[in-house]
């Protein structure tokens, strides 16, 4: 097969043979170990035992391909991959996958895309309004990820406070502008700083209380001398839902401090946002419709593949201020009503139908289908918690998000402890588990990241902890004599 043009026979055989292979991985994905040693040597091997100067059949090259994810990659689609907010894909999502490469619309102009363009201002204004913005004053885009949606943010907040920013850059402004956010607050902000010219001198970290939300007197505190010393206090970036223990900041409070010193309010719900699709849950994100810009990735927590994610906005024309530009040789019959063309309203150029994942995944399953979804995780959580207090383990953090800190008080205040469980567990391939510290307590983290997680696996994974636990005190107690 040399030919770009496969024959329909040919297609049709290869894609039959292909979900064969990739649905025993979904269908079996309990039975595979979650994260798979890697022996570098092999897999360099294995994929460089393709040279190009050799062609293979097709067959043949995706086979490899599928053994290699199979047997190297971490299984983040795994029911006890209970890591970071990577989720299982749901399969309509994976579906929707095939049907954008299939299409391949082009997303930087309507005129190439109507029906991708308005498929996804649609889900922009149905989640402003979701949020609790005004929708018909309200606007966004769709992002590569919470980094690209963050990044975003800064830079509305920055035109939205310095007219000639567009023109000027940072040469305008003598002052320097400050980002406020939490301790807990995501590393992309810092990364996005330095992305924009700021710097990361330009973040301030402001202190977290016990339960590790910002602490809004001392970001009072920080924004004074700021003033004080000349510099511009720019934007706070209050997070629902922090990466590491799922702490929600006190958005109605950050709100009345940004109106007060006429600053930016971004929230970066990249993973808690997910509340906002279960009606019991969403006032846990209160206040967040008072702020001027919001994170929300599609493809943490409501399961789809990579690449998905929200940047909304309740100031209608910044995305345009922000990234407008034009050119003699893209299409300039875009702007009619409440559609323009995302080239000229988002970072990104050429880009794929991201909203797509969405818009199906909603069509099939509907809000219930998620608010059921998102309540299953909760519950899980839940259940985890309990399993692991009844087992004698200690929780640290006092999350609403399905994100639970734990360690044995016996060994809390020895790091290697949590340490060695961590990498027994992930080196195992029974479960996989980060560690994150919580008050200068470096604690275990499992977090509920997949809809087919269950109470079994949730045992079977709390037995193993006991399993382990035991072989460190019996350990220690060898070395002890
Ligand atoms: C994951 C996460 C990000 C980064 O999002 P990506 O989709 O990985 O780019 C930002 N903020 C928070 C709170 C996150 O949890």
């Amino acid at each position: 097969m040399k030919n770009f043009n496969l024959t329909q026979l040919e297609r049709k055989s290869l894609i039959s043979k292909l979900f064969l292979q990739l649905d025993d991985f979904y269908e079996n994905t309990r039975d595979l170990k979650v994260s798979p040693k890697p022996n570098r040597a092999k897999l360099k091997e294995l994929i460089e035992s393709i040279n190009f100067e050799v062609s293979l059949q097709p067959e043949e090259a995706m086979s490899n391909i599928v053994q290699g994810l199979r047997q190297y990659d971490l299984h983040t689609s795994h029911p006890k991959y209970f890591g970071l907010f990577n989720p299982r894909t749901n399969f309509i999502s994976i579906l929707s996958d095939l049907i954008t490469a299939y299409f391949n619309p082009q997303l930087a102009a309507w005129s190439h895309s109507p029906f991708s363009v308005q498929v996804e201002t649609y889900l922009i204004k149905t989640f402003c309004e979701k949020f609790g913005y005004n929708k018909d004053k309200a606007d966004g885009t769709f992002a590569s990820g919470g980094a690209e949606a963050n990044l975003t943010a800064i830079l509305c907040a920055l035109n939205n406070k310095f007219p000639e920013f567009e023109t000027n850059g940072h040469l305008n402004t003598s002052k320097r502008p400050i980002i406020y956010c939490s301790k807990e607050a995501h590393h992309s902000i810092v990364k996005a700083a330095r992305n924009v010219g700021l710097g990361s001198k330009s973040v301030k970290t402001v202190c977290s209380t016990d339960s590790l939300e910002l602490d809004i007197s001392n970001l009072i505190q920080l924004i004074e001398d700021d003033i004080i010393e000349g510099n511009s206090p720019l934007m706070v970036i209050g997070t629902a839902g922090t990466t590491g223990a799922g702490a929600i900041d006190p958005l109605e409070d950050i709100s009345k401090i940004c109106k007060l010193y006429d600053m930016w309010f971004h929230v970066d719900a990249a993973f808690g946002g997910g509340a906002i699709m279960n009606p019991e849950y969403r006032n846990w994100l209160k206040g967040i419709e008072l702020s001027n810009s919001i994170t929300f990735d599609i493809h943490k927590w409501l399961s789809v593949s990579m690449g998905t994610s929200m940047f909304l906005t309740n100031k209608p024309d910044i995305l345009s201020k922000t990234f407008n530009i034009s050119t003699e040789y893209m299409p300039k019959d875009g702007v009619i009503d409440e559609i323009k063309d995302p080239y000229t309203h988002s970072i990104q150029w050429s880009r794929r139908f991201i909203g797509l994942k969405l818009y199906l995944s909603l069509a099939v399953f509907g809000w219930e289908g998620y608010s059921q979804v998102i309540k299953h995780h909760i519950d899980m959580g839940a259940f985890l918690k309990g399993q692991l207090i009844q087992n004698g383990w200690k929780i640290y953090n006092d999350s609403k998000y399905p994100i639970i800190c734990f360690s044995d008080p016996k060994h809390e205040n020895n790091p290697e402890f949590a340490e060695l469980i961590k990498t027994k567990v992930i080196e195992s391939g029974e479960a996989w588990i980060s560690s994150y510290p919580i008050k200068g307590i470096n604690t275990l983290r499992a977090c509920i990241t997949n809809y087919s997680t269950t109470k079994e696996d949730i045992i079977e994974f709390v037995n193993y902890l006991a399993v382990l636990k035991k072989e460190y005190f019996e350990e220690k107690h060898l070395i002890a004599l």
